[in-house]
């Protein structure tokens, strides 16, 4: 794929540190096919993960040639049932966002699935495991994904587009966006806009680096987190957090100056922490220098 530079390199740090994504961008803009490309650069399943994808797998009726070992893709359309999305159902199943436990849960049109199944997948973000309910009992799967979504800017998709006019009204607009509610934002850790290139720019595009390169950047960076403290990046928060991220004077400077400016809530700041810290270890750098500071502050983009 060519082009959309930005876009490819927020999905190779949301590989490394497993930070969950948020693509905006006008249709045709390729959302899609960058998100089909993550499971080629995830790090590959540990034997304890693939017995554990496969035993979920089994659960939910698949028949399965052998183990799992590459990190599952699940793409569920916006119509997907609330039951087939977090689970349950006459005989508790797994749903999708256990089928995509240790690999990727892809939600295209996210402001297009129901303001339930959206609220539900706070709880697998927050636990990594998810409750499927029924009358008389409840059933926890475990469900830690990578959340990649994608949205339209606007209901008709033109909004910020080069050549087509959007024809929404800003009222439209925001009732739009706001259905993605401020907690559920708070869960992305990247956040980019991936325009709509015209043809011409398409054919001026370079065609980046293989996507081999990538991933043995993104798995020398992962290791470095599991070494240093057993989990990737996107996991940290709190004072693991802090403990783990050594800021240079120049980063912590650019840091204040952004929080001041940019009026940054303490959740968006940890936020800005953890995508520095994964920057970093895709440099193979031990300390946060203020160039990694400042990179992460191009993965914010506000709706
Ligand atoms: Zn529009």
């Amino acid at each position: 794929m060519k082009g959309q530079a930005k876009a490819k390199r927020a999905l190779e740090i949301a590989a490394a540190g497993y930070h969950h994504l948020l693509m905006v961008g006008s249709p045709g803009s390729g959302k899609t096919m960058l998100a089909k490309r993550l499971p080629f650069l995830l790090p590959p399943l540990s034997q304890e993960a693939a017995l554990e994808v496969s035993r979920i797998h089994s659960a939910a009726g698949q028949v399965l040639k052998g183990l799992v070992r590459t990190p599952p893709f699940r793409a569920p359309h916006h119509t997907v049932s609330y039951a087939g999305l977090i689970g349950g159902g006459a005989i508790p199943k797994p749903g999708e966002v256990s089928l995509a436990h240790r690999g990727v849960l892809f939600l295209d049109e996210f402001p297009e699935f129901s303001r339930d199944a959206l609220e539900a997948l706070r709880q697998p973000l927050e636990d990594g495991v998810v409750t499927a309910s029924r009358a008389k009992a409840s059933l926890t799967f475990p469900a830690r994904f990578l959340l990649v979504a994608a949205m339209n800017p606007c209901p008709c998709g033109w909004y910020g587009d080069p050549e087509r006019a959007c024809t929404c009204t800003p009222a439209s607009r925001q009732r739009y966006v706001g259905k993605i509610s401020g907690p559920l934002l708070d869960r992305f850790d990247l956040v980019v806009e991936v325009p709509r290139l015209t043809p011409a720019e398409l054919a001026r595009a370079p065609k980046g680096e293989s996507t081999e390169a990538v991933r043995e950047r993104v798995l020398r960076a992962r290791e470095r987190m599991l070494s240093r403290q057993g989990r990737p990046n996107g996991e940290l928060a709190g004072r693991a957090l802090r403990e783990h991220v050594h800021l240079s004077q120049g980063a912590e400077d650019l840091l204040q100056a952004a929080a001041k400016q940019l009026l940054l809530s303490a959740r968006s700041y940890d936020r800005l922490l953890r995508v520095a810290r994964t920057i970093a270890d895709l440099q193979g750098s031990h300390g946060v220098e203020e160039g990694h500071v400042a990179e992460a502050l191009a993965y914010r983009k506000t709706l």
